[in-house]
């Protein structure tokens, strides 16, 4: 069931789609992220990003005010791409537009390749993307941005051994583990956008305005000579897959997988990288698999009881279904606010076995999850601090994953991926639901008990 006929949106599930554009960006090294639009727009995309990743992270602003909003933001534009040169000299500088800029139909190819030919720029380059947040929630806006990174620096090239790995957006945490599970099978590869260093900065003493790290645009070039791409997309629409496009125009062989979440998604990942390489699953990956199924096999018991509401965004949430579903925690409610991914119909076949039937809502909001968790006796909860409500309201406790993580601290730390990160997952929700279960059962039981008082009594 979705409710697509629902058309008011009551307490959003959803972020930005310029958000997920800048976080995108966050992953290529020397790279700043410039916002078309009002203040207004950047503030808030900034205090989300800060939040959650607890580090200084600058956004600039074109600063559209009513006259702009009028006479048109050029001039504006034009400001703002000569000050964030002179302050940050980033390498790349990727602009992504806001509901007004795309409003008033700001025409952002033909202004930014104005300001670029009335200069003489040497050694940055001006990406510009079309991110109206109206079309779109945070998720697209990572895809859409990527992929225009991807357009922007392909080009034709020599074909070499690696392979390009694209991310959805995930923790730095989980990005670190990927590249963990990548340098143990010894493959040469490029990842993008990699934000493992750049939102999550190491304390080193020294500030820098844009944080090193981030992947190196010349590796981005290189892409088109891969050997393959892996690409974490299975719910990213077509048009703004970027592995797609490589395969389209590049013929580089495209591996869409599921996010490695999970013992089978994970089982997909490492398969891929043994027929890529043609060397055996890596001991350590072997070990780490039989930790995570003498996990499984400790926590089904308790799992059992697990009625899940799982919320966030596509990629995430499919992961997050998967690992509940081979745990035995069907299901209960499926969502995401977003609109254009193929979330519920890759649901539908994971979950097409299952004894008990999940509530799917894609383009819901938080008083739809909050409705149908009720109504299907929900008792836990995966998902970002926008659900913490039903925690609030509901007493159904919130296991934290994705974006954003604004009321506990290490949103940027959350390890979910790989044999490793799924284990560290599972004893999280685990201890949730026995969590639960114990500050509760002897409260219920005494109830019972009372009923059972009161109607003898009756009698
Ligand atoms: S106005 Fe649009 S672009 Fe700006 S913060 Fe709101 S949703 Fe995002």
């Amino acid at each position: 069931m979705t409710d697509k006929a629902r058309m008011v949106n009551e307490n959003q599930c959803q972020m930005c789609m310029p958000l997920g554009g800048v976080l995108a960006f966050k992953g290529v090294e020397g790279a700043m992220p410039l916002v078309h639009g009002s203040q207004g727009c950047s503030t808030y995309m900034r205090l989300a990003s800060v939040e959650h990743y607890n580090e200084p992270i600058d956004i600039a602003s074109s600063s559209l005010n009513e006259k702009q909003t009028i006479h048109g933001g050029e001039g504006n534009l034009r400001k703002a791409l000569d000050n964030v040169l002179r302050i940050y000299q980033p390498k790349v500088l990727g602009v992504v537009t806001t509901c007004l800029a795309e409003t008033i139909g700001e025409d952002m190819q033909r202004m930014i390749k104005g300001y670029v030919e009335g200069r003489n720029l040497k050694g940055v380059d001006i990406i510009p993307v079309n991110t109206p947040s109206y079309a779109g929630s945070q998720s697209e806006g990572f895809w859409a941005a990527t992929r225009a990174i991807v357009e922007y620096y392909a080009r034709p090239g020599g074909k070499h051994d690696g392979v390009n790995v694209i991310i959805p957006h995930i923790s730095p945490a989980d990005i670190r583990e990927i590249k963990r599970i990548l340098d143990l099978t010894g493959i040469e590869y490029t990842l993008l956008p990699d934000y493992s260093m750049t939102l999550d900065r190491p304390y080193g003493g020294q500030y820098t305005k844009i944080a090193p790290g981030g992947t190196r645009t010349a590796d981005i070039a290189r892409m088109t000579g891969a050997k393959a791409t892996i690409q974490f997309g299975t719910t990213c629409p077509e048009e703004l897959s970027p592995g797609r496009y490589l395969q389209q125009e590049y013929g580089v062989p495209l591996i869409n997988l599921p996010l490695p979440i999970g013992l089978e998604n994970t089982d997909r990942f490492t398969e891929a990288l043994g027929q890529l390489t043609g060397l055996p699953v890596p001991d350590t990956l072997v070990i780490e698999r039989g930790w995570l199924l003498d996990a499984m096999a400790d926590a089904h018991k308790y799992n059992a009881e697990g009625r899940p509401v799982i919320y966030g965004e596509p990629e995430l949430v499919y992961a997050f279904a998967s690992v509940c579903a081979e745990n035995g925690a069907y299901p209960a409610v499926v969502a995401t606010g977003t609109s254009s991914s193929q979330l519920t119909a890759r649901l539908r076949l994971l979950l097409a076995e299952a004894d008990r039937k999940s509530v799917l809502l894609e383009e819901t909001d938080f008083t739809a999850i909050e409705s149908a968790a009720v109504s299907t006796a929900a008792n836990i909860a995966i998902g970002h601090s926008g659900g913490k409500y039903l925690t609030e309201r509901r007493g159904i406790p919130v296991v934290r994953m994705g974006f954003p993580i604004h009321d506990r601290i290490g949103g940027q730390r959350i390890l979910s991926a790989g044999y490793a990160g799924t284990l560290a997952f599972l004893d999280r929700f685990t201890n949730a639901l026995l969590e639960q279960k114990y500050a509760s059962y002897r409260q219920l039981k005494r109830e019972q008990l009372l009923d059972h008082i009161s109607i003898e009594g009756d009698q």
